[in-house]
């Protein structure tokens, strides 16, 4: 039977009407195998020998003699870090400067590997340039969020083979962000407790969409994921931002993302996805009512007119069967 579902802490709907599709294993049959990509090209600007086709990197991380990851400015970036951030208002009419910061991690020489076939030590040398960058620029007082993100496959949008993440950081912090801020506020006003707290622990009491536990972490498809498969990972400490996790929850990180994404990959015949770095807005680093998370989107639905138009969102594969699904796939973690 279908029903409605409410986010606890962004107080979002979701429908969940999974008899209206397949079983969670048939979601991806219609995709097209992915061809696999070769180990070096020519024509990338990310391979290497290629390094002068980029601007100079902000950071390197190097192993063996050789750069692991590459961070560099985004060549293409639709914001500008010479820009002015301040606003003009002219009647109802307000705009700012582009300014903002924009950056390419290039999270391997190899051409054809991607974050989930990595080894784990990779991984998390991956993760500590998007913390090390994210204090960086963080620390600018134009800046006051910093979203990391990665796209994977041209549903996702990006057609660019080469693995790799990208940091926007804008002066702008837009009301889908700030709202459910607003809500996490207001929940930690009334009851004294942080709301992702409260949810995550009902998600470890309830178990039954729970996909990797460790240490520090857990991943879950949430109670009301808005996707198919959509799923994330929390830290169980409460705090609010990425670029403040300790090194020891960097390493468990790279574990569970890396097993999580292996299971979507294996599972859903490596379809293309989004993940995003949901963290605070800088200077609020260290509040008590918000809590990072990073989210993984698998591109096996688009969103149509009744999403689009009333923001509910039809998932048609129940959070608890997409997790029981996932929690069978076989990984090698
Ligand atoms: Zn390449
Ligand atoms: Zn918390």
């Amino acid at each position: 039977m279908p029903e409605f579902r409410q986010n606890f802490v962004t107080k979002e709907w979701v429908i969940i009407a999974s008899e209206r599709a397949k079983r969670p294993d048939q979601m991806s049959t219609g995709l097209e195998p992915r061809p696999q990509p070769p180990a070096f090209r020519e024509d990338c600007p990310f391979c290497p020998g290629h390094e002068d086709r980029t601007p100079p990197p902000v950071m390197v991380s190097e192993q063996g003699g050789q750069w692991a990851v590459r961070v560099v400015p985004n060549k293409f970036a639709a914001l500008r870090s010479d820009e002015r951030p301040c606003r003009e208002q002219n009647g109802p009419f307000l705009r700012a400067g582009g300014f903002g910061i924009a950056e390419v991690v290039i999270e391997s020489p190899h051409h054809d590997v991607t974050l989930e076939t990595l080894p784990l030590g990779r991984v998390e040398l991956v993760l500590r340039a998007f913390r090390s960058r994210h204090l960086a620029i963080a620390s600018d007082p134009r800046i006051n969020l910093v979203s990391i993100f990665r796209n994977y496959g041209p549903l996702a949008g990006t057609s660019l083979e080469h693995p790799h993440s990208q940091i926007i950081a804008t002066p702008i912090v837009p009301p889908h962000v700030r709202d459910p801020w607003r809500h996490a506020q207001l929940h930690f006003d009334t009851t004294g407790r942080c709301a992702y707290c409260e949810m995550v622990e009902g998600e470890l009491a309830a178990r039954v969409r729970v996909l990797v536990e460790t240490p520090h972490f857990v991943s879950f498809v949430p109670y009301a994921a808005k996707t198919p498969f959509e799923t994330r990972i929390y830290p169980k400490r409460h705090h609010a931002s990425f670029s403040w996790a300790s090194d020891a929850e960097v390493a468990d990180l790279a574990k569970v993302l890396r097993d999580t994404l292996q299971r979507m990959r294996l599972g859903l015949r490596n379809p293309d996805y989004n993940f995003i770095i949901r963290s605070a807005g800088s200077g609020d680093e260290d509040v008590r009512h918000l809590h990072w998370y990073l989210v993984i989107i698998p591109k096996i639905t688009t969103p149509a007119g009744f999403e689009i138009g009333s923001g509910i969102y039809i998932n048609t594969v129940a959070p608890e069967g997409a997790a029981e699904y996932l929690r069978g796939v076989q990984t090698d973690a």
